[in-house]
């Protein structure tokens, strides 16, 4: 049975006045179990008229009502983790203690926004100039906006609405369309804790709804979490309206393997963050760089692995990898599969023709390794976003470097060595946000901030830690004396 999967606008679900619908799946079935609405002008209009009323009031509330709001909604996810897993399953497929895991990442933003009074503290110097002081503040922007990926629905917006509302914004979320269910259900939990309503929105749309809120004038910032070129055209397009943007956008995330390095430690790790989420993940490892004479035995360990892991549906629980999330999105995993067979690569591990019993119709594609690729290959250049893990052979620590150096994108990249000089030498080298020493998913903690270079990344700001704050803030500083005496004076001030 197929359900209506709305919009929650002004604290309360409504599905708009557009009648454009989308089609959700359940990935390991193959079958449509909703239909969410797609906002058009009209509706994006309501939502940002509802943020912008919303924000005003917020922006003045004490921090310590905001800190207290933030601290039951905490809570509220906290106790309601397995049904937001649930929901992120059915609609993503990841398996469940995947989607566990996702939650308590978002979890711990909320976290760190709890401690916002502390975040907010501005500067002040005294006596600047005789019976002159200074300060800064900073203040929200009003309505901002974020619009995210598939592949984390709770964990991405999680990034972005605790900060942006515990700073004193109003925030409109644009969730993805293809498991939309998990952010209403947030912005519920969030009502729930005394959020008023209108501060949380949750705006369910495609591209018409992406940028009519790109072009709306009351709308001042806007975080984007999602593929490179939808990143580009999000950047361009918002601060052609004036308005501040980071543009997270998509990665292929190498793993250098150094010659000293514990093969079995790196191949678990290769297997673990090339095929954990089916690798749909931002920063899942596509390339494992083998440098040196490790190649075959690392190749062998990893295939080995690979062979090994179970794919069924997320609900299972001996499952190790779910579905993808969409049959479009399968058929092209697995075309790119069949153009690295086509351009040469060793195809070691084929994952094409595989669907568990009982599951004939879900988006199914099971883990794959290629062996020998090489840099002009199409499996090599693109960003696949599945369970496609990638084997480059290198000479050398130099060639490695230069090889993760010359690709287009930066998010994360690992090195797994035992040689603390080396690890060293390369996190200081290669271009990218995050660095992993022997860590293949370096995820920064919620008070850190996330973020990749390059095509990874348009705009200068990472998401949530200080780099969050600062986002969704602006700044004021702020010159005061308090004179007892007058007198005109046309001079340059300076500083006596
Ligand atoms: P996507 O770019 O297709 O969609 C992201 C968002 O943009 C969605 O909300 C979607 O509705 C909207 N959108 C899609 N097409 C649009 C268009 N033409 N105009 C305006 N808006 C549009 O990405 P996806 O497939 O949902 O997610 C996977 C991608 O996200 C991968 O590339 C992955 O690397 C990237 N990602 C990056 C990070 C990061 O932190 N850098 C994190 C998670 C995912």
């Amino acid at each position: 049975m197929s359900t209506t999967i709305p919009h929650w606008i002004d604290g309360t679900r409504t599905t708009g006045v557009a009648t454009r619908t989308s089609d959700v799946f359940d990935p390991a079935t193959g079958e449509v179990s909703g239909r969410v609405v797609l906002a058009d002008q009209a509706d994006v209009d309501t939502a940002v008229e509802s943020a912008l009323k919303a924000s005003v009031a917020w922006g003045e509330s004490s921090l310590s009502t905001r800190s207290r709001v933030l601290f039951k909604f905490r809570q509220l996810v906290d106790d309601h983790r397995d049904e937001l897993a649930a929901l992120i399953t059915a609609e993503h497929g990841k398996v469940l203690s995947d989607a566990a895991g996702e939650v308590q990442r978002g979890l711990e933003v909320v976290e760190f926004a709890c401690g916002i009074p502390h975040l907010l503290k501005g500067e002040h110097a005294e006596q600047v100039s005789r019976g002159v002081d200074a300060y800064s503040l900073r203040q929200p922007l009003g309505v901002v906006a974020g619009i995210t990926p598939f592949n984390f629905p709770v964990m991405v917006p999680m990034w972005m609405f605790p900060v942006a509302i515990a700073a004193g914004n109003a925030f409109v979320l644009k969730p993805s369309e293809r498991d939309p269910s998990a952010s209403v259900r947030l912005a519920e939990l969030f009502q729930e804790a005394g959020l008023p309503d209108g501060v949380l929105t949750v705006l369910q749309g495609d591209a018409v709804a992406v940028n009519a809120l790109l072009d709306h004038p009351d709308v001042s910032a806007v975080s984007f979490v999602g593929s490179t070129p939808i990143a580009r055209h999000v950047y361009a397009r918002g601060t052609a309206a004036g308005k501040r943007v980071q543009a997270l956008g998509g990665a292929k995330n190498h793993m250098v393997v150094l010659p000293d390095a514990d093969l079995d430690v790196a191949a678990d790790a290769a297997v673990s963050a090339g095929y954990g989420s089916a690798g749909e993940r931002c920063m899942a490892i596509s390339v494992v760089v083998a440098v040196g004479d490790v190649g075959d035995a690392l190749v062998e360990k990893i295939a080995e692995r690979t062979r090994s892991l179970v794919t069924l549906p997320g609900t299972d629980p001996r499952a190790q990898m779910g579905p993808l999330v969409t049959g479009v999105h399968r058929d092209r995993v697995r075309s790119y599969v069949d153009a690295g067979v086509a351009e040469g690569a060793s195809l070691v591990v084929d994952g094409r023709d595989y669907a568990p019993d009982g599951h004939p119709n879900g988006f199914w594609l099971a883990p794959t390794l290629f062996d020998h690729v090489t840099p002009e290959m199409s499996v090599y250049r693109d960003e696949i976003f599945g369970p496609v893990l990638g084997v480059v052979r290198v000479p050398t620590f130099e060639d490695a470097v230069e090889l993760v150096n010359a690709n287009p994108y930066g998010n994360g990249a690992a090195i797994y060595t035992g040689d603390g000089l080396a690890a060293r030498e390369y996190q200081r080298r290669v271009h990218v946000g995050m660095v992993g020493i022997n860590v293949p998913i370096p995820v920064p903690m919620a008070y850190f901030s996330f973020g990749g270079w390059k095509d990874s990344l348009f705009g200068d700001t990472h998401v949530h830690g200080a780099e969050g704050v600062r986002f969704y803030t602006r700044a004021k500083a702020i010159t005061a004396r308090w004179p007892r005496q007058h007198g005109i004076d046309l001079g340059f001030p300076t500083h006596g």
